[in-house]
Order: structure tokens, then C-alpha cells, then sequence
């Protein structure tokens, strides 16, 4: 059933085991070269995935950047099996499924820890309240 694992746009076939159709390496999907990079921030059990990112858009009237950020729901096929806070490159495809019509099709990043993440939040709230009552 499956093919050879082929290249896509340079980057070779990962070295999992795959069966699956909506694969770009092992399964029939086709992409376009249209790509984004991102941050997975939910991963499904059913090899989908949606990833994140943020660019900094300047409001004049203030003289100040606020953070804008787009999501996109992705497929996420079994060889890569990308995890939460890994940073991946996605591509277009044709519609794989109601809401996806990107795949991704590499890693680049190591999973980053969620721990770490929430131990800095309280820190900054303290700043903020001690700044408030001076
Ligand atoms: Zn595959």
C-alpha cells in the first residue's frame, strides 16, 4: 500500500513508521509552496493539530505594539507526530478535512517546558501589583 517515503520541498522523509493517506511523505497528499511557520499549541488524538503564531502590530495612536496572533488547524501525520510547544513549518494542501488545509512537514524545535512557562507568570504579576501600590 504505501509508497517510497519521498522528499517534500527538500526535506526528507522522517524515519517513522506511517500509514497514513494524508501524509506528505507516505500517504497521497500533494503540497503547495506555501508555507508557515508556528508553535503547536493543541494536539488531537485524531492526527490533528493547531498551531500558533504572533507578529507585533504598531497602533499609531498609542506609539505602541500590541501582539497580533494567527491560529491555523493543521494535520500532524503519525511519522512526525509533532508534540505541544514544538516549533514546526507547515504547508498548503488541498482540503484535507472540513477545517484543515495544511499539513505539517517539519520539526524544528525541541519540546519546550510548560513548567517553566507558569513559574514566570506569578513573578510578573507581584511586579505589577508593587508598582501599582507605589
Ligand atoms: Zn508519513
Amino acid at each position: 500500500m504505501n509508497q517510497t517515503p519521498r522528499t517534500v520541498l527538500g526535506i526528507a522523509a522522517p524515519q517513522g513508521t506511517c500509514t497514513d493517506q494524508k501524509c506528505p511523505f507516505h500517504g497521497e497528499v500533494l503540497v503547495k509552496r506555501e508555507l508557515y511557520p508556528g508553535k503547536v499549541v493543541k494536539r488531537d488524538s485524531n492526527r490533528s493539530a493547531t498551531i500558533e503564531w504572533s507578529r507585533n502590530y504598531y497602533v499609531p495612536k498609542y506609539e505602541r505594539y500590541e501582539m497580533r496572533r494567527s491560529r491555523l488547524r493543521v494535520h500532524n501525520p503519525t511519522c512526525l507526530n509533532a508534540q505541544i510547544g514544538q516549533d514546526v513549518l507547515v504547508a498548503k494542501t488541498r482540503p484535507l478535512s472540513k477545517t484543515k488545509h495544511h499539513v505539517i512537514i517539519q520539526i524544528r524545535g525541541k519540546v519546550e517546558q510548560p513548567l517553566a512557562e507558569a513559574a514566570s507568570a506569578p513573578e510578573a504579576k507581584s511586579k505589577k501589583t508593587k508598582r501599582a501600590v507605589a
